[in-house]
């Protein structure tokens, strides 16, 4: 059993101030495979006071000096990237094609763009040409306390990770203790990238106990966080008595309208295989499909093929199938919600409850698509986070734009139409953080993040790490007298 028991703490690996061991659970087995601790009060005392020590040197050291060490941290990363795409697999069931090329690959892809977007950013400059003596200062904000979810754990990591340390403050980093293995990993790539003693700090432990002292401490002057929304209301409250900044990425209930003049067969296809990809463990996974009544009946037929044609299978094995749910608390959520859609209504079209066939251990489950579905039903309100798609149909544009804003979450969402002005319309009737149309990528840097209860913070590129600065107006820059 691997044993990951201590904290890294001012550039050391230190054990916590009480033993509290908790055993992190491979989902594809249902065995644990690791043991972590829990942190206590003590433990994060620790880890701030050197982060506020840190401070005082690298908040005021030559941005080239903080990108050397970027650089640095970026050709360990790539040199140990196998390490980590077996991390990934093994703590949340990423099968290790889509652990390698996605989940790994997203760390050193975000290491890469942020050190360019740092390398071109104009720290200090005058406010305008006319007002030479009116200078502006981005001061990096200080200690900051970074959270992270299981499901995409480096990708999460390093969207904050690097763009603070980037531009000068210091961290402290509670991943989930869920998947904590990839980060402690990612821990032992800092320390060997050479970056200076409190720069960076790790501690594991819950959510209520380190994630809500995070929030609450004093000498915390920011917290970023990446969860469900519950629990990022819970940081919100606990931030502010203090009036830290919270930068919030939460969860999603992504729609992805689909018009009749769309390509059908090639968006339905990509919108099932996107919603499934990651076991449904997105937050920006398009789970709501909107189709135009015209194309439904086509929608469904090649919905359910593409579901039928998804294969489920063990992290370990290479290909495209997808693998386990993270944990039994999911498991028995989606299968909960699976259930729901069944009771309310719905028309299951493939999928359903239960284990898929061969599986008898393993947080495994079945690629479900319900047909018939209103906005109304539970699985199409509650963020499902499996591979569950909920298809509705709808008549005009007006109810399409409707249903996909009548819903409390607005991270991404998805148009396909063969119309240009449509599709533009549409996306800018969206009230979402995230649109994109016509199978389109995003690009790097472009920023991600979520309108209404997605969450208030931007993180990638220029937007990532402005959150992590703060700005100073300083008037009569150069007068003497
Ligand atoms: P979670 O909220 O249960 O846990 C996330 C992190 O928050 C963990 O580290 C956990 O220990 C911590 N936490 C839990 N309760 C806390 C509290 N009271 N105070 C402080 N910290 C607390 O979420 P999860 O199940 O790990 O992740 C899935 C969720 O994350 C989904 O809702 C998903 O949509 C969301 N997510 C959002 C984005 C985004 O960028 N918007 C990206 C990935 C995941």
């Amino acid at each position: 059993m691997l044993q990951k028991k201590d904290f890294y703490v001012n550039g050391e690996w230190i054990p916590p101030s009480s033993p509290n061991d908790f055993e992190v659970i491979n989902p594809a087995t249902e065995e644990a495979f690791a043991v972590i601790s829990l942190g206590s009060k003590p433990d994060l005392n620790k880890a701030v006071t050197a982060a506020r020590t840190a401070f005082q040197s690298w908040s005021l050291c030559n941005k080239i000096e903080r990108i050397d060490l970027l650089e640095s941290l970026g050709a360990v990363y790539e040199k140990r990237s196998s390490e980590m795409a077996d991390a990934i697999s093994t703590e949340m069931g990423a099968p290790i094609k889509l652990a390698t090329k996605a989940q790994t690959a997203a760390g050193l892809g975000h290491i890469k763009a942020f050190i360019r977007a740092i390398k071109t950013f104009e720290f200090e400059h005058p406010l305008r040409k006319d007002t030479p003596d009116e200078y502006i200062i981005h001061e990096p904000i200080g200690v900051c306390g970074l959270i992270t979810p299981w499901n995409w754990p480096m990708n999460q990591v390093t969207l904050k990770v690097i763009p603070a340390v980037g531009v000068g403050c210091t961290v402290v980093l509670k991943p989930s203790e869920i998947a904590p293995i990839s980060s402690v990993l990612f821990a032992e790539f800092m320390h060997e990238a050479g970056f200076p003693k409190g720069v960076f700090n790790l501690v594991n432990g819950s959510g209520p106990e380190i994630g809500e002292a995070m929030s609450a401490h004093p000498n915390i002057d920011m917290m970023s966080f990446t969860g469900s929304t519950k629990a990022g209301i819970a940081v919100s409250k606990a931030s502010s008595n203090t009036v830290k900044r919270v930068a919030l990425e939460l969860g999603g209930k992504g729609a992805n309208i689909i018009f009749a003049d769309a390509d059908v067969a090639k968006a339905v296809k990509r919108g099932v295989i996107h919603c499934f990809n990651n076991t449904g463990q997105s937050c920006n996974a398009p789970t709501r499909m909107f189709v135009e009544r015209a194309a439904y009946d086509e929608a469904l037929h090649i919905a359910k093929q593409t579901a039928d044609a998804t294969q489920v299978g063990l992290p370990a094995q290479d290909g495209n199938h997808i693998g386990p749910l993270v944990s039994k608390i999911q498991f028995d959520k989606v299968q909960s919600l699976i259930q729901a859609g069944l009771d309310q209504g719905a028309r299951l079209i493939s999928g359903g409850v239960g284990k898929p066939e061969g599986f008898s251990s393993g947080y495994f489950v079945q690629p479900t698509i319900f047909a018939d579905v209103s906005n109304e039903m539970r699985i199409a309100k509650e963020e499902i986070f499996g591979p569950v798609l909920s298809i509705i149909p709808f008549d005009t544009e007006d109810d399409a734009i409707k249903m996909s804003n009548d819903t409390s979450y607005g991270l991404t969402n998805y148009v396909q139409s063969g119309n240009v002005e449509r599709t533009q319309r549409v996306s800018r009737r969206l009230r979402a953080g995230m649109v994109q149309t016509n199978g389109a990528g995003r690009a790097s840097g472009s920023p991600f993040g979520g309108y209404k209860q997605s969450g208030n913070g931007r993180e990638g590129g220029i937007h990532g790490f402005m959150e992590f600065l703060e700005v100073k107006a300083v008037s009569g820059w150069e007068r003497t007298s």
